[in-house]
Formats: C-alpha cells, sequence, structure tokens
C-alpha cells in the first residue's frame, strides 16, 4: 500500500537545513506547484511569484506548450552527447539563428556556462583573429556585475560574498564602473583588450538601468578599438524587458520589436527563459568569423545541445513570439512602474522605483543591511505575492510575462497593502 503521508513546509525546510550545503538563504515558503504566475505551496495557499525563478519563467510556470514538447521528446531520445549528431540539434540550430539573427549558435547548459563559453570565445578570437600575443588577451568587465558562480566568473565579481574565500582569481581581466563609457574608452587604450561584456540592465545588483545610449555608445568604442561587445543577456533576454532582447535593434529577427535600432553584440549570451524554466538550456551567439574561431575538441559539454534542451528551446521560443511576451511586459510594466511611483511620491518608504518592461526594482528607505525589505518580502508572502530583496534595501520584482492586466493591479495592491505597514 503506498503510503501519502504529506510532510508540511516545516519539516521540509528542516531537512534541507540539515541534509544541504547552506548556500542560499530562501523566503521562507516552500513550494509544490506551478502554473502560470501561480505558485502553490505545500500547504496549498497560492501566490503569485514574482520572482519567475530570477527570470527563468518567463512563459510562466509549466507553459503547456514546452511541457509537452518536453514529455514527447523524453519519449523518444533524450540524450546522445555530441559524439554523434541528432535529429534535434540542427533543427533548433537553425530556429535560433535565425530567431536571433546570428550565423552559429553554441548550445550549452546554465547560464554562467554560457558565459564561460563567451569568454573563452572571446580569448579565442584575440589570438586567431586580433593578433594579440598568446596569453596576453583582456577582457573588460562592469562593476556591480552578476555573471554566475564559476570560477572564471567570479574572479570579475566586485560582490564580497561572491568572491571572498575563493581566490586566487583569474587574470587578464579589467573592472571598469557601469554606465562609464569614458573608464570604458580609457581601458580600451589598451590593445590587448579583446572585449568587454556587459549586462544590458544589471539584474543582481538591483536592477541598475544605465543611461540612454550608454549600450550603444560602448558598442560604438568597441567597434573603434577592435574590441567584442559580449551582451549577458542570460537574465534580461527573450522578452523580459519588452524587447526580445535588452539590446534589440538592428537584428533582422521578425520578432515584432518594434523599437529603435540600438546594438547587435558581436557575442550574445542566453539562458534562463531559453528552455521557460523547465531546465537549463543556454547559448552563445555569434557570427561566423568569431565562432569558428572555436574548432572541433576545443569546447563542449555533455548535456549541451541534448535532444530534450533542443525540443524544449523551440517551443519555449515560439511561445515568447506567439503570445507576444515582450509586448505584454511592455505594456504591464509601464502599469506597475506607474503604480510604484505612486508609493513613492505618497509615502515615506519606498525611495523609487527602476526598470524596464518587467524587470523592475524598488528601493527602501532604509540602509543596505537593514532587514526592511526582507520583511516586507515576508509580508507580502502572507499576503499572497512572493518577491525576494536584493542587496539589502531592493526587491526585485519580475514575474512572468503571461501576466494579465487585470492580474498586475491586483499584485500592485498587494505589493502596496503590504509595504504601507512598514510606514512609520
Ligand atoms: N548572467 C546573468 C546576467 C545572470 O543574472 C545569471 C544568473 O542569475 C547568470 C549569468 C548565471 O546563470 P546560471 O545561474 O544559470 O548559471
Amino acid at each position: 500500500m503506498e503510503h501519502s503521508v504529506k510532510i508540511n513546509s516545516s519539516d521540509l525546510m528542516q531537512m534541507e537545513d540539515k541534509y544541504g550545503a547552506h548556500n542560499y538563504h530562501p523566503l521562507p515558503v516552500v513550494l509544490a506547484k506551478g502554473d502560470g504566475v501561480f505558485v502553490w505551496d505545500v500547504e496549498g495557499k497560492r501566490y503569485y511569484d514574482f520572482l519567475s525563478a530570477y527570470s527563468a519563467v518567463n512563459q510562466g510556470h509549466c507553459h503547456p506548450r514546452i511541457i509537452n514538447a518536453l514529455k514527447e521528446q523524453s519519449e523518444i531520445l533524450t540524450l546522445t552527447s555530441r559524439a554523434f549528431y541528432n535529429d534535434q540539434l540542427g533543427p533548433y540550430e537553425k530556429y535560433v539563428t535565425e530567431y536571433f539573427a546570428y550565423d552559429k549558435v553554441l548550445p550549452i547548459n546554465s547560464g554562467v556556462e554560457a558565459v564561460e563559453t563567451a569568454l573563452k570565445l572571446c580569448r579565442k578570437w584575440a589570438y586567431e583573429k586580433k593578433g594579440v600575443a598568446e596569453n596576453q588577451a583582456k577582457i573588460v568587465f562592469a562593476s556591480g556585475n552578476f555573471h554566475g558562480r564559476t570560477m572564471a566568473v567570479i574572479s570579475a565579481s566586485v560582490d564580497p560574498d561572491s568572491r571572498k574565500g575563493f581566490g586566487p582569481y583569474m587574470p587578464g581581466y579589467i573592472i571598469i564602473p557601469y554606465n562609464d563609457l569614458s573608464a570604458l574608452e580609457e581601458a580600451l587604450q589598451d590593445e590587448t583588450v579583446s572585449g568587454f561584456i556587459v549586462e544590458p540592465i544589471q539584474g543582481e545588483a538591483g536592477v541598475v538601468v544605465p543611461d540612454e545610449g550608454y549600450l550603444k555608445n560602448a558598442y560604438d568604442l568597441c567597434k573603434k578599438h577592435n574590441a567584442l561587445f559580449i551582451a549577458d543577456e542570460v537574465q534580461t533576454g527573450i522578452a523580459r524587458t519588452g524587447k526580445l532582447l535588452a539590446t534589440c535593434g538592428n537584428c533582422s529577427c521578425t520578432n515584432g520589436c518594434e523599437n529603435k535600432p540600438e546594438v547587435k553584440p558581436d557575442i550574445l549570451v542566453l539562458g534562463k527563459a531559453l528552455s521557460g524554466g523547465v531546465f537549463p538550456v543556454s547559448a552563445v551567439l555569434a557570427d561566423d568569423d568569431i565562432m569558428l574561431c572555436i574548432k572541433p575538441g576545443e569546447h563542449g559539454s555533455t548535456f549541451g545541445g541534448n535532444p530534450l534542451a533542443c525540443a524544449v528551446a523551440i517551443a519555449a521560443l515560439e511561445v515568447v513570439k506567439d503570445e507576444k511576451l515582450a509586448e505584454n511586459a511592455e505594456r504591464l510594466g509601464t502599469i506597475f512602474r506607474e503604480r510604484m511611483q505612486r508609493l513613492v511620491d505618497t509615502t515615506n518608504i519606498v525611495r523609487l522605483v527602476r526598470g524596464k518592461g518587467l524587470l523592475n526594482a524598488i528601493e527602501i528607505n532604509d540602509t543596505e543591511d537593514s532587514k526592511t525589505a526582507w520583511n516586507m518580502c515576508l509580508k507580502m508572502r502572507d499576503n499572497g505575492l512572493l518577491a525576494k530583496p536584493t542587496h539589502g534595501n531592493k526587491i526585485r520584482f519580475a514575474p512572468p510575462l503571461v501576466m494579465t492586466e487585470e492580474q498586475i493591479h491586483e499584485c500592485c495592491d498587494i505589493i502596496e497593502k503590504s509595504i504601507k505597514e512598514f510606514e512609520v
């Protein structure tokens, strides 16, 4: 006979605490089910998800089209490794390169692996195409960046939590302030500088939006100095910021972005929502002159480009296009920021709201080390909405993009009500 004794939230949290490494500090809520913009905890309470697994679930939880692709492909073929060809990879590569208007894609798994791939590709290009002397290539990073957790990537971090205690660090990096074109121009004077990697909006840093024109000017500076402009759109990409990409512009894709041309990165890094949050699928896109610098045997991953990932990623990208998620994010984002701005104007608790599309954050009128934002998130949880502080006094709001206008208003009501309780 099957036992169906349900373990409660408290026991499940204790279990994680006892048996799992303590490398996270989750909000105390144990989720057991997701559907669209909603998640449910073990006890059956429903919440609006305002994190979307750090923007991986742009298409909403368990989107039926994506789950169907997963189910169907999982019964046929899941993994071959790249030792052999598989019948899903070619069609996916064609689809994704046409979708984002690049010659080639290098498929991989997690976001950070895609960033690592981009960094390796940049170094390889430096030696093969730019003519930098061996082992001399440098890459420029922006302070406040978050590109993931590997050694090569945390070496570029300025966040002590990410970095301290993990040295020695990767050489060949230059870190300049974000949103600072003169610093970039100065760094680019060094001819061994081969690339600049940047998040179009710094998500983890608290949704830091650079000045209008920053990305375009940074791109132009890179071109002037023969360095690659690398966009890490792992968090900002795939409709999150109201465009297909936050750098969107002069690509010839047919995703209906009618925004003014901005830049087409030399290397584009994608992850998270590329699978709709179903499992880790990431990608690096570039044109032939760059991508073909990496040759057989020089880079790879057992799971990269697996048939299951390919089927899932096509479905996830189709959903973004067919359901016009970029347009929805743009429209609802404007409503969200207007509502939050009212909180800024009418209370003394929230200092500012910022963001693009449905990637937004508010800054609480308190110090970075205060507990206020955390306590507000607990209050929102009690009121049926899940969000998480980032860097102490900021709360990021990134719901699935399949939300309706009525729902976003309801969510703003919950946020307002919860936050107002902290008015002094
Ligand atoms: N790059 C950016 C901009 C991110 O926000 C993240 C994760 O939050 C990553 C890279 C790393 O992605 P992953 O956690 O899938 O390795």
